[in-house]
């Protein structure tokens, strides 16, 4: 996603390697204000090199795990120094640090995208610094962690959600039903980094691949940031259109309560990124469930994903055209 925020332009992207070869081609800007790096997962880091070294970037905003290395050692019952447990987890974070590696040698600065903090015109909504470690700690990644027992009930709760989740496929869909898998999306996925900004009066939230408790931290954060729910405008659907990062109460919460028919004007976008080889999303459900409160749903279904960006630019310049500088870099 591409946001065009006055003079500043933000990159947060699925495949940066479209933008690259676009941007090499059609002379986009040379200079980005902000890059942020969302979450470790290679669909998301993947390529961002390219970025660094094609584009000259104001600041890369990521979160690195070693940053807290003083913090999580107790937990990690293997490690006896904090040094060794940054060299760990280096290790266990190789599309981080090697991003580290290269901003340093570009003499590009690195700032942490935690809660409250202003990346341009957006704000970090979520992962508070607290929650980020948390989630290291409970990450597949990390399994040298000593490890908090499950309660019996706990376990009997879980295998009751599993069996509802099997059964849901056999559901028929009304209007309005919504039946959504009780388990949760990974670790990795709920350290995403979720922004908001307002621009001329446009609620625009960028979830990545958030799911329920960083969907759930960002809500309860909304009014700190001068976030007024339900109610965004537009909307990026997190992970891809899952259904494992959102929920009727997570949607109710933030888009508002499901309508009683589809209404005549849309009341927002809602912008899923999906490639097309990836039949599985996004899921009927989350498609249905934006569609339910009102909300006109954009896929990019493998188109190039660049195109989509300059799709959404091209919108957001049209909305917000008082502020776009009239000499536009962009091929609009
Ligand atoms: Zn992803």
């Amino acid at each position: 996603m591409l946001a065009f925020t006055g003079l500043s332009v933000q990159l947060e992207v699925e495949r940066p390697q479209c933008v690259v070869q676009h941007g090499l081609t059609t002379g986009n800007p040379a200079f980005i204000d902000h890059v942020v790096l969302t979450h470790n997962d290679g669909d998301h880091a993947g390529g961002l090199a390219a970025v660094l070294e094609s584009f000259r970037v104001g600041a890369l905003w990521m979160l690195r795990p070693w940053l807290y290395a003083e913090e999580l050692l107790p937990r990690f019952a293997r490690f006896t120094s904090a040094e060794n447990l940054r060299r760990r987890l280096r290790a266990l974070y190789p599309n981080i640090a090697s991003l580290e590696e290269l901003a340093l040698a570009k003499g590009i600065p690195i700032f942490e995208p935690l809660q409250g903090l202003r990346i341009g015109a957006f704000t970090v909504l979520a992962p508070s610094k607290n929650r980020y470690i948390e989630l290291i700690l409970s990450s597949d990644r990390t399994p040298e962690v000593v490890p908090e027992e499950e309660t019996l009930l706990e376990a009997f709760t879980r295998a009751l959600g599993n069996v509802a989740a099997k059964a849901i496929t056999l559901v028929r869909s009304a209007w309005g039903a919504e039946v959504f898998p009780s388990d949760e999306t990974s670790a990795e996925n709920e350290m995403s980094v979720v922004q908001f900004a307002l621009l001329n009066g446009h609620k625009i939230l960028l979830t990545a691949d958030s799911g329920r408790g960083g969907l759930d931290e960002a809500i309860r954060y909304a009014p700190f940031a001068g976030l007024v729910l339900p109610g965004i405008d537009m909307f990026q659907v997190p992970h891809h259109g899952s259904r494992r990062n959102v929920s009727t109460e997570i949607l109710n919460r933030l888009l508002g309560p499901i309508l009683p028919a589809t209404p005549v004007v849309p009341k927002f976008s809602a912008f899923v990124s999906s490639a097309k080889a990836d039949e599985a999303h996004p899921r009927k459900a989350v498609v249905r469930a934006m569609q339910h409160r009102g909300g006109s749903v954009l896929t990019t279904e493998g188109k190039n994903v660049y195109a989509f960006s300059v799709l959404s630019v091209i919108l957001w310049a049209r909305r917000f055209r008082t502020f776009i500088p009239s000499v536009s870099p962009w091929p609009v």
